[in-house]
């Protein structure tokens, strides 16, 4: 697909349309949309202009605008994804939702929120809570990523167990299509098979399908009590074998079971200047229960850590306040940012198997590091078979060796967790980073269903092009 350029009559047309406070050109501003969170720099491109809209007709102005010109958009809401998503991989312009970002309506009576795309998932919670109520989705990077990037990417997260994904509170959604349409998918109501489920279709298209406008989320009785477990293992192995029979065996279902090997557990402690016991353990487990009576959330945590002592723990420490809550937690959501800094180099992993699966994964896992020489730290929302293996490049390796070895290494681990009846990507998408390896887990029928859709709504490929698979 051959795009044109924006030239100045374009410039003008998007100030016209947003105004020109919210029109970026300059090229040392348009770097920082350059890039998302991933931490290799071949995956950045930068855009030739970032715009700002307000509203849903500006953007479909704008989408109506591109598709005359032939000029690519690429939605972004806080760029924290882990992918590529938000990378204007062909240039073009870059759609930045981050003033679309009011909390419209808190209708209790429905208990549903309804949101616009550029709301910072924490702010849901913050908003609702008062009210006896919450939103369930939990990424770790729920203190900056918006709800709109949420729903493009599918986020998964800390409480998945439990709560499932972000699709699972997705009742309704306004979006603009790749034409520039404005139209409704679903709504507040809790049973409805009018016609294809398009909400569904729209949940986890990472921008290639539509540009959220509006999001209806469905809310939750805010439990009453809730308790987290550190639990340390000798070892990987013991952690890892617990995951598993926790689930079956405990006769509870824990809202979280992440996992995080020494090493990721050490580098987030010295990254925050954090104290917690991690010295005597090999692996550890955090693990939370939560529920609205106070005793049976006891008697639920105590069976898990039995059941944790059965399997090998050395220590289970209990936080049941918020500040020692928010301490361990802050050391698992800050692992990936953690690595950077050690380590700007390296391939942050997504795969997620089943849960029977997972204590299988850790020898392939040890097996890829042995066979490429990598450290491959691993950590990850273990309870719902999803696992961030992180391959680190050797300080004292070339980069020329590195860059050849990697996609080796990164297609081992795809085919061993094929195998185990996984797949690539379980919460941050496939975007341009995993675009390459899609053939390992997708047949070329199961390719081209996708493609056909895409092109069904998107005839100019003008939406967020270069993702997930090439058209
Ligand atoms: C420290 C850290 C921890 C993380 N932990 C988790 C985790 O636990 N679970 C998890 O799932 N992810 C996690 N992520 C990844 C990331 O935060 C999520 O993918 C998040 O959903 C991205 O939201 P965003 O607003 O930053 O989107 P962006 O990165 O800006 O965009 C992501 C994709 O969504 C599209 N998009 C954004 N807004 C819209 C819109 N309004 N309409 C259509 N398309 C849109 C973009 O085009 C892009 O393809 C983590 C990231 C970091 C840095």
């Amino acid at each position: 697909m051959k795009y044109n350029q924006v030239n100045d009559s374009i410039i003008k047309e998007l100030i016209k349309i947003v105004g020109e406070k919210f029109v970026i050109t300059e090229k040392e501003k348009l770097e920082q949309y350059s890039h998302d969170e991933v931490a290799e720099k071949e995956y950045s491109h930068a855009p030739d202009v970032v715009v700002r809209p307000r509203t849903t007709e500006e953007i479909s102005k704008i989408v109506k605008l591109a598709n005359r010109e032939l000029i690519p958009i690429t939605p972004r809401g806080a760029g924290s994804g882990l992918s590529g998503g938000a990378v204007p991989v062909y240039g073009g312009i870059v759609m930045l939702m981050d003033r679309m970002n009011s909390i419209l309506e808190i209708d209790e009576a429905n208990m549903m929120v309804v949101v616009e795309p550029g709301v910072v998932t924490n702010d849901i919670n913050e908003a609702v809570s008062g009210k006896g109520l919450f939103y369930a989705g939990y990424p770790m990077s729920v203190e900056t990523c918006f709800i709109g990037g949420n729903v493009a990417e599918n986020a998964g997260g800390g409480k998945a167990i439990k709560y499932g994904v972000t699709e699972r509170y997705v009742m309704g959604l306004e979006v603009v299509t790749p034409t520039g349409e404005i139209i409704n998918m679903g709504g507040k109501r809790v049973k409805d098979v009018t016609g294809y489920n398009l909400k569904q279709l729209m949940v986890g298209s990472e921008g290639t399908l539509g540009i959220i406008t509006k999001i209806i989320l469905k809310l939750l009785p805010l439990p009453k009590a809730k308790v987290d477990l550190l639990v340390l293992f000798p070892d990987v192995k013991s952690a890892i074998t617990a995951v598993p029979k926790i689930m079956t065996k405990g006769g509870v279902i824990p809202t979280a079971i992440e996992f995080m090997d020494q090493l990721s557990f050490r580098t987030s402690c010295e990254y925050l200047n954090e104290h917690l016991p991690y010295h005597s353990a090999g692996a550890m487990l955090l693990i939370e229960v939560d529920g609205n009576d106070e005793e049976i959330v006891q008697r639920e945590y105590d069976a898990v850590g039995e059941l944790c002592f059965e399997s090998g723990a050395i220590e289970v420490y209990v936080a049941d306040n918020y500040t020692t809550q928010e301490r361990v937690w802050n050391v698992r959501r800050n692992i990936a940012e953690a690595f950077k800094v050690v380590s700007p180099h390296q391939s942050l992993e997504d795969v997620v198997v089943p849960i029977a699966s997972i204590p299988d994964l850790i020898p392939r896992l040890e097996e890829i590091s042995r066979k490429y020489d990598f450290k491959i730290p691993c950590y990850g929302h273990a309870g719902d078979g999803n696992l961030h293996a992180t391959i680190v490049k050797p300080p004292e390796e070339s980069m020329d060796i590195w860059k050849t070895k990697l996609p080796e290494c990164l297609k081992d681990l795809y085919l061993a967790v094929k195998e185990l009846g996984g797949t690539i990507s379980g919460e941050h998408g496939i975007g341009s980073k995993r675009k390459g390896f899609m053939n390992i887990v997708a047949s070329d029928a199961e390719l081209d269903f996708m493609r056909r859709i895409k092109l069904a709504v998107d005839p100019n490929n003008i939406l967020n092009p270069g993702k997930i698979f090439d058209v």
